[in-house]
């Protein structure tokens, strides 16, 4: 895959900076893409400059107000409170519809702007949270369909599709990051970076993960 080049959807949090630094190690030339949607906190996209600049990224951001106007979700609309847990099967409160679609939809046509076939995403469905299109029969089903509407071969690649989020800490890890996605990157549902608030769903499952990373290195399972 090296020499060739790939365009990395970025927000400045955990797994899509931990792609970013994969992307860079697998492809000779890497650009990221970020969106401002709306969401609470523009903090992400400050966090996601740096980050960027930090990487030697170009780092290009596109408005797409549009997503928190036509529906509802504790992410974009400051009145709605984020839910720590779901009493039924239904997917958590910050579920933003649709997002992941545009974002690789928009990604795709930039790329294809500039003669980049290779998507990278975050996306991942081991820790699956009731976000529908992180799972990989989406990405696959929108691979086929990206390639068929701009008539285009793209390649989206999915590097966390199966990790979980110990798994996600040590791939940060082995790419040299570790510190700079733990201390440098905004996962939580407040806004606040690195450890974050600890009590969202978000910093839950950041911080179980980092926790049973951190005890299985200590333990010498892993190396
Ligand atoms: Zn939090």
């Amino acid at each position: 895959m090296t020499n060739s080049a790939a365009l990395v959807v970025f927000s400045g949090g955990q797994d899509s900076t931990t792609c970013l630094f994969w992307a860079k190690k697998h492809f000779g030339q890497v650009t990221a893409i970020a969106y401002n949607y709306g969401q609470r906190h523009v903090v992400e996209l400050t966090a996601a400059k740096q980050i960027a600049e930090t990487a030697g990224v170009p780092l290009h951001i596109f408005p797409l107000d549009l997503l928190s106007g036509v529906s509802h979700n504790a992410l974009t609309d400051q009145d709605m409170d984020v839910e720590s847990d779901q009493p039924d099967n239904r997917p958590p409160n910050t579920l933003v519809e649709g997002r992941n679609m545009l974002f690789l939809t928009y990604a795709a046509i930039f790329a294809k702007a500039n003669g980049i076939h290779n998507l990278v995403t975050g996306v991942g469905q081991s820790d699956y949270s009731g976000y529908p299109d992180c799972r990989n029969d989406f990405i696959l089903s929108l691979n086929q369909t990206l390639n068929l509407s701009m008539d285009f071969d793209y390649h989206i690649h999915t590097p966390l599709m199966w990790l979980d989020k110990s798994e996600i800490w040590q791939m940060a890890d082995e790419l040299g990051v570790f510190d700079l996605v733990r201390n440098q990157t905004i996962t939580c549902y407040h806004g606040i970076s690195g450890e974050g608030c600890g009590n969202c769903p978000s910093c839950k499952l950041r911080n179980r993960g980092l926790k049973n990373y951190l005890k299985s290195k200590e333990n010498g399972r892993i190396e």
